[in-house]
């Protein structure tokens, strides 16, 4: 296929945290307010002069510092970030919008905090770690919206004197929501037979507006859903399977690079960083404060392996099984970072409970934090994807036999 006019564009604002147009925003007086996690509504920390910043460490190279102060046993996408936070990386950061949802994270967190990554003149600068249940009731909802009112939005208005106010919240999130149609329909190009865009280019994309200023990227978002309007596929489809991966923590483009190298298309992005969920527009009614209508969207929308209670378990296969459904798939991948409890437990149960419950391929893989280069990790998604053609041919002969009868 033709290249996408701002894929290269797109790329180099991932090669580093404090972008040109992170720089850019802040030079207009922007504010960037870090954090790491689904939980914490991403969308709130947009605010007036707000933009928030999903952190990464990009093109991560040791972390033995940071192994030396976590030790080996916590999960890389946590000891990288305190790398690079030792290296300066993420000092251009106004606030750090922070969740308690493991311990890997939290002893990252708590270090930067001991290590003040933000430098010492940042006088308004916090730190903030939410307190986030592992349920969806009302009663958590509540809970949500005054970690969210003291933690975050109290310190944003004392310290830099942000608006907080309801029609603020509003219009946030109808900013959010421009993004999240692009990303959406960028993203159902997908769906066709064969696609007109790679899991690769989409997770650009996707990855960009995690970590950039929105308002930047917006005209480069819809200029490139207008270009996929027209864009031809390649005549000859050069993926022999499709698939969806699901599993915790991906921001590192070169692992779907490798998986689609190995022949398996991806075709939906079930991940944290990824489009679902996270890029699904937020719908707000006027009977209630948009702030509580925010807290319980992100609350009940997570994916994530930490909430379990059983009908979040059933929420989370479930949806799975309909990405599969709605993006055409062959098969799943579930993918885990190394030391992570929470998709440890996950991946181990889903990846027996979707092939066998319903009757969907998976491959299960534990990963490091850049795997784009791991050779046994090619190896094994190879062998996934010739069996996932070999249960392909099986369906057509059979039902070829099926006809002939
Ligand atoms: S796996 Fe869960 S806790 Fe970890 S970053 Fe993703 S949403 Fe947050
Ligand atoms: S990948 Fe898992 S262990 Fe690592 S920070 Fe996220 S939830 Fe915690």
């Amino acid at each position: 296929m033709k290249d996408l006019k701002h894929l290269y564009y797109f790329e180099n604002l991932l090669n580093d945290a404090n972008n040109e147009l992170v720089k850019q925003a802040q030079a207009e007086g922007g504010l960037a307010i870090g954090y790491t996690c689904f939980h914490m509504p991403e969308v709130l920390l947009n605010l007036g002069k707000c933009f928030s910043v999903r952190l990464r460490a990009p093109n991560m190279g040791s972390m033995e510092i940071a192994t030396y102060y976590m030790s080996s046993g916590s999960c890389e996408y946590s000891r990288a970030l305190l790398e690079r936070a030792m290296e300066g990386n993420y000092k251009f950061l106004d606030a750090m919008a922070g969740i308690d949802v493991c311990e890997a994270m939290n002893r990252c967190m708590e270090n930067m905090e001991l290590l003040n990554i933000q430098g010492e003149d940042k006088k308004k600068f916090f730190w903030s770690n939410l307190d986030i249940p592992c349920s969806d009731d009302e009663d958590c909802v509540k809970h949500v919206v005054e970690q969210v009112s003291r933690k975050v939005l109290r310190p944003l208005h004392e310290n830099y004197g942000v608006d907080i106010s309801d029609s603020e919240i509003r219009k946030a999130v109808a900013e959010h929501n421009e993004v999240c149609r692009l990303i959406t329909e960028i993203g159902n190009f997908r769906k066709l037979d064969n696609p007109t865009i790679t899991g690769y280019e989409f997770h650009i994309l996707t990855l960009a507006t995690y970590v950039c200023p929105k308002y930047l990227i917006v005209d480069k978002l819809r200029e490139t859903l207008e270009e996929l309007k027209t864009r031809e596929p390649d005549k000859k489809k050069n993926f022999r399977a499709k698939v969806v991966v699901v599993g915790s923590e991906i921001d590192d483009p070169e692992l779907i690079s490798l998986i689609e190298d190995s022949g398996a298309l991806v075709v939906a992005d079930r991940f944290c960083y990824g489009s679902f969920p996270g890029r699904q527009e937020i719908e707000l009614n006027d009977d209630e404060d948009a702030l509580t209508q925010v807290c319980r969207r992100y609350l009940r929308d997570t994916e994530c392996p930490r909430q379990c209670a059983p009908h979040k378990v059933q929420y989370r296969y479930d949806r799975a099984e309909q990405l599969v459904k709605d993006f055409h798939a062959d098969g799943i991948i579930y993918e885990q970072m190394k030391f992570c409890t929470y998709w440890s437990f996950e991946r181990t149960l889903a990846s027996h409970v979707l092939p066998e419950e319903y009757g969907i391929p998976a491959l299960s893989i534990d990963r490091p934090y850049r795997s784009g280069m791991s050779g046994q990790l090619r190896t094994r998604i190879q062998a996934f994807v010739e069996s996932l053609e070999i249960k392909k041919i099986k369906a057509k002969r059979a039902a070829k036999s099926q006809e002939v009868k």
